[in-house]
């Protein structure tokens, strides 16, 4: 077998040398590019004097290969999708297609102000409703809105509209919503952050719904269900029409958490389940940017009934002419400036139009195809206890090297930097001990997905002969072991002066 070793990378030569930033490179004079001199006329804005600066701004003068050197040494400093495998389990890191980029950077879409006139913007308009249209027929809904900004945003708006048509109803004590304890957290925080109670389902052995602990909690105060399909352990609710017809029944809608709607494009639909509302992440199953590279976008699709409770503007056809529209009524509450993230929407629609219906399939089929892959390769490193169903992502347990010798999930994640893997999911879902959770995308060749297995497989060996190795991983990255709680709580990123690093 080939040992998967890292080949030395920018950073590494990069490592211990000072780093200067942007405000000690340059010198006086160097241009990137020459702004016409100011004639010293009139100045269009009149600005306040408070608001104006006593002394120009003290920044640097630099030429553009400086400054092209500078960001694209930063870019390589940090681990990202074009650089290497990013199986970041539940988040779906799948490659960005330059082609969206060109798109949504078309003149015509991207010198548009959103307070222009709708006759100004007829081609934005028109690709957004077919964007609407689109997402309606992935997921077999009446009704979408693209403004949500993120997934959270979309749950939350769901929340929004159930809770709005059961107001409508005078169902004014249907408060609670039911969810099952392998969700995302993002689910209940937007119940609670809409005033409504999350009620916890406890899963099954095998990690699906349990009617039984379902039938036993709906009443006349719950309000709906919110539930992840395939579920956060990459298993596919198999028993959702009975889900569905027991809250059905009892009164309240269902939510689809969609995030994971890159396992089953083409196959099935949220829609067809018997779901009222569904959420999806452009910036995951539909390549745009994410994390860092944001913004996102988590478009919503509702059945007819609850349409007349999506927010405003909607976009509106008569004869050929699409024009946005506030529509007043009892959902009407305005969750997002405009009409949303469009870039991002459009984005996405690149994307859709560039797969057709067909590519969309295959994108699932083969990003369950590679999950399946890794499933049966790594069960021979460490335990995955729900195997059986296996769609997009997986969870396995990081026992077995706590087990063995004191090492912990935690260094297995940190030691895969060393070898140009982001780190898979840790410890979530909750339900599973160490988990480890992995979703390749359909991104991912046969060798990348084999070079995951080869370092895992050394770092096993390591966990038996060099503990020590994995606990103070990694060891080939810019920066080593960071306090995460404080990195993510206190991030030092400000300019104080010159670097003495
Ligand atoms: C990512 C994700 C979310 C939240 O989406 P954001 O865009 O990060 O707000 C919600 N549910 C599931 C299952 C997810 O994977």
């Amino acid at each position: 077998m080939s040992q998967p070793i890292l080949p030395p990378t920018v950073c590494q030569r990069w490592l211990g040398v000072q780093q200067p930033s942007l405000f000690e490179k340059g010198s006086l004079g160097r241009r990137a590019l020459e702004m016409p001199a100011w004639d010293g006329g009139e100045v269009a804005v009149d600005l306040p004097d408070e608001a104006r600066r006593a002394e120009p701004a003290d920044l640097p003068d630099l030429s553009e290969p400086e400054v092209m050197r500078h960001f694209t040494l930063l870019s390589n400093l940090n681990h990202h999708i074009e650089r290497g495998m990013y199986p970041l389990g539940s988040c779906t890191m799948k490659y960005n297609p330059r082609l969206n980029e060109q798109v949504a950077a078309m003149p015509g879409f991207s010198q548009l102000h959103p307070a222009q006139d709708a006759g100004d913007m007829q081609g934005l308009l028109a690709a957004l409703k077919l964007l609407e249209d689109s997402l309606c027929e992935v997921t077999g809904f009446d009704a979408c809105s693209l403004i949500p900004a993120a997934g959270a945003q979309g749950e939350y708006l769901g929340m929004m509209v159930i809770r709005a048509l059961h107001e409508a109803n005078g169902d004014h004590d249907r408060t609670e919503i039911l969810i099952p304890d392998s969700a995302h957290g993002t689910n209940p925080a937007s119940v609670v952050l809409m005033g409504m109670k999350p009620r916890t389902l406890k899963s099954r052995e095998d990690g699906r719904i349990d009617l039984d602990e379902l039938r036993a909690a709906v009443g006349p105060q719950t309000a709906g269900i919110m539930i992840t399909n395939p579920n956060t352990l990459g298993l596919f609710e198999k028993d959702i029409v009975e889900v569905a017809r027991i809250v059905h029944e009892a009164g309240g809608r269902l939510y689809m958490d969609g995030a994971n709607m890159n396992a089953i494009m083409g196959r099935a639909r949220p829609g067809d389940m018997g779901f009222d509302v569904v959420h999806m992440n452009l910036h995951k199953t539909f390549s745009t940017p994410h994390g860092g590279g944001g913004p996102g976008a988590g478009p919503t699709c509702v059945t007819a009934e609850l349409e007349p409770f999506l927010p405003g503007p909607r976009i509106e056809e008569t004869d050929g002419f699409f024009d946005f529209v506030r529509v007043p009524g009892p959902g009407d509450i305005a969750i997002h400036a405009w009409m949303g993230n469009v870039g991002v929407c459009l984005r996405a629609l690149a994307y859709i139009l560039r797969n057709g219906g067909d590519g969309l399939r295959r994108v699932s089929e083969m990003a369950v195809l590679n999950a399946n892959y890794l499933l049966k390769k790594i069960q021979g490193i460490m335990p995955v206890d729900h195997d059986d169903g296996c769609l997009h992502e997986f969870v396995a347990s990081g026992r077995v090297f706590k087990q063995q010798s004191e090492v912990r999930t935690l260094d297995v994640a940190k030691r895969l930097l060393d070898f140009g893997v982001h780190a898979p999911t840790i410890y979530f879902p909750l339900i599973v001990d160490e988990a480890f959770m992995v979703e390749p995308t359909e991104c991912e060749t046969r060798e990348s997905l084999d070079h995951f297995v080869a370092a895992l497989e050394q770092i096993k060996r390591e966990a038996e002969s060099r503990p020590e190795l994995l606990q103070t991983a990694p060891h080939a990255t810019p920066v080593g072991r960071l306090d995460e709680a404080k990195a993510a709580r206190d991030p030092d990123l400000r300019f104080l002066g010159p670097c003495n690093c």
